[in-house]
């Protein structure tokens, strides 16, 4: 199909056309609530709703309407599974079998419920590897995890260093990997630079030399597909905001492997507990044979309600075939700012995503020495990107509803932006949310 590698390159408007004519996906465009007149490119930060996730979040208020107390086991589907049964719809994405995932709490929440689980410090063995770029949030978990199991973040926390600030090396991963190492955990695709990890490699290594490894799968989940039991990846998890369009702060979900299921829970919660028993309420721990052990509290159902319409789409659509239009869609981006100049004076933009397809995650960082207001400028023109400290414009084409058309039009406002010097007026600095 797209093959904008290809030794010609065609940077005309013309050609973008042609390349959403030849978009097998394109029909999923429609499938969306587009923001008229912007071009949407945020959507790994947060995805926009579907028409099918806004349907099933209105169904879900209509059962706890009509239903009430009933819809724990009389909804469609029933809330009392909802977890286990979305889990499953979100195995096909990570390359699981059904019963290793489940759909449960936030991010930060499953990588609390699993570290906890997996991190059992003992004598000289007592070190978390992590890597220099990761996202904020996991490294301030893994500093109280460390704290509330007695040790010092300062000498059992280690964060692989990164070479050139955008990427962490595997190989320094590798050797970070030693005897002391109790627990490792690393993101899919880095937020920043949008560098995907060779997981199987890692996962490999890490099971070798006896390491739980886990994997922050925020920035993968819905743009990257993974193979997890093949793989043998001790546990995931990952949020359902981003490239899984769901909604702000919808439920996210965890991923764990067989050979795990029936280790006890180190943040345990009713919702954990066998299913068929979870109402005798007796107090003795008797948690659930898989994944769904690692829940904690009661779904919230209008959080989770909408994932079930936007998986649809993902099962409709197929990651693999996602994937191929994304992979399209960056190299096309990275391809028609190289042409046309862009990455050369006097714009002087730079892109900090690896060009290897099977290093990149699902967005291309552009980096600007004036990106805040490069950000701020494309978005009073209406491109909506993020920006991320000290100097990256994120890029996301979301492959079910960005055009080619819209990527060679946000290289058009690029140029025009610093050829008119129109963010040179704007103030200086970043957004509270950027
Ligand atoms: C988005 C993101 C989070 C967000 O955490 P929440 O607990 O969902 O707020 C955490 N880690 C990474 C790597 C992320 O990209």
């Amino acid at each position: 199909m797209i093959e904008p590698g290809a030794a010609e390159f065609d940077s005309s408007e013309a050609a973008a056309r042609a390349l959403d004519v030849a978009d097998p996906l394109a029909r999923f465009r429609e499938r969306f609530h587009l923001l008229p007149g912007r071009i949407y490119l945020d959507g790994n930060s947060l995805g926009l709703l579907s028409r099918d996730a806004e349907a099933e979040t209105l169904a879900a208020l209509e059962q706890w309407r009509t239903l009430a107390i009933d819809g724990w086991l009389g909804a469609d589907p029933p809330w009392f599974t909802l977890g286990e049964e979305l889990g499953a719809l979100t195995a096909a994405l990570v390359g699981a079998e059904p019963e290793a995932v489940v759909v449960t709490g936030m991010t930060t929440v499953n990588q609390h419920a699993l570290t906890a689980t997996f991190y059992t410090p003992e004598g000289a063995r007592r070190k978390i590897v992590a890597t220099a770029l990761d996202f904020p949030s996991d490294v301030y978990a893994l500093q109280s995890l460390i704290r509330l199991k007695g040790g010092d973040p300062a000498r059992d926390l280690f964060l692989v260093p990164s070479d050139d600030g955008r990427t962490i090396a595997e190989d320094a991963i590798v050797a970070a990997l030693g005897e002391d190492v109790a627990l490792a955990l690393l993101p899919a695709v880095l937020y920043r630079s949008g560098q995907l990890l060779d997981i199987p490699r890692l996962a490999a290594v890490a099971r070798e030399r006896g390491i739980p490894l886990g994997f922050d799968c925020a920035h993968s989940i819905g743009g990257v597909p993974h193979r997890f039991d093949e793989w043998g990846v001790d546990w995931a998890f990952w949020c359902s905001y981003k490239y899984l369009n769901a909604g702000p702060g919808a439920t996210g979900g965890l991923y764990v492997n067989r050979r795990h299921w029936g280790t006890a829970p180190g943040l345990a919660g009713w919702w954990g507990y066998e299913k068929s028993r979870q109402f005798d309420m007796v107090h003795a721990w008797e948690g659930a044979a898989a994944a769904g052990a690692w829940q904690i509290s009661t779904p919230s159902l209008l959080a989770t309600a909408p994932l079930r319409g936007s998986l649809r789409l993902f099962h409709e659509a197929g990651i693999d075939a996602l994937r191929a239009k994304s992979l399209a869609q960056t190299a096309y981006l990275a391809r028609l700012l190289d042409e046309t100049g862009l990455t050369s004076s006097p714009y002087d933009f730079a892109i900090g995503t690896p060009r290897e397809p099977e290093r990149r995650g699902g967005h291309l960082a552009v980096e600007h020495a004036d990106a805040p207001r490069i950000a701020r400028a494309l978005k009073a023109r209406g491109v909506v990107p993020d920006f991320r400290a000290p100097n990256v414009i994120r890029l996301a084409p979301a492959p079910l509803y960005t055009t080619f058309h819209e990527l060679w039009r946000t290289a058009q406002a690029l140029r025009e932006i610093i050829d008119s010097g129109e963010h040179l007026r704007l103030a200086e600095g970043r957004e509270l949310v950027a």
